[in-house]
């Protein structure tokens, strides 16, 4: 894959798709679009596939490995934070995300995950201690203030995913400093108040969001 940081040199060329993206303060890091959910409001699903004219289309053969990302991520300079999400679920590549993580670690920087929370049901079985030392937040999707909704909205492919990532985001607190509950506000059904209340009982931190047209387009979910 050529080039890792996304920028805008004036050329009128596309940027090659990257590893590493830089978004607001943080710089972002891109290993995957495989994805454990089909959510109706992902750009990728409306053909929208660049964040911060950083195209994330990603084939799985080009995915990169851990050794070009940490490389992607450094070369992107300083920032506030390193994040893994993309257009895809960044667990889906566990033992890159932890070698990665372990890597950046030695920036001091601090390191985010952004996740569906499907990590534990996906690999079969308890990964969250693996996160201890490594992640310093994990923001996860909730999405939904209860399974009919979020099933509707995410459509995910294994049975049992509401109460799984429901699980993961209670575990998650013992092992990561801070962990944050995310829903998106707009979207039909989605009762946020609910959603920040389940945040509540969990004793972990909530934020609602807006559906965010990467690329500056519109869609609708319906
Ligand atoms: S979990 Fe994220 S990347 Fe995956 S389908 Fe949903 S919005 Fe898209």
């Amino acid at each position: 894959m050529a080039g890792v940081v996304a920028y805008k040199d004036g050329s009128g060329r596309p940027s090659p798709v990257v590893s590493a993206y830089r978004l607001r303060d943080g710089v972002y890091l891109n290993l995957t679009n495989r994805c454990t959910l089909r959510c109706r409001f992902c750009p990728k699903f409306h053909g929208l596939w660049t964040v911060a004219d950083a195209r994330l289309r990603l084939r799985v053969i080009d995915e990169p490995s851990s050794t070009a990302l940490v490389q992607a991520a450094l070369e992107a300079g300083p920032c506030a934070e390193y994040v893994f999400c993309g257009l895809g679920e960044p667990t889906t590549r566990w033992p890159e995300l932890l070698a990665v993580s372990a890597a950046l670690r030695a920036t001091g920087t601090p390191i985010r995950l952004n996740t569906d929370g499907l990590a534990s049901l996906v690999h079969g079985r308890d990964v969250v201690p693996e996160l201890k030392g490594l992640i310093d937040h994990v923001s996860i999707s909730l999405n939904a203030a209860d399974e009919t909704t979020y099933e509707r909205l995410c459509r995910p492919g294994r049975p049992g995913s509401y109460a799984a990532m429901l699980a993961f985001a209670a575990r998650c607190r013992m092992y990561v400093p801070r962990v944050t509950l995310t829903a998106i506000e707009g979207l039909p059904g989605v009762d946020i108040d609910a959603c920040a209340r389940i945040a509540g009982d969990l004793r972990v931190g909530f934020r609602a969001r807006p559906l965010e047209s990467t690329d500056g387009r519109s869609f609708r979910v319906r």
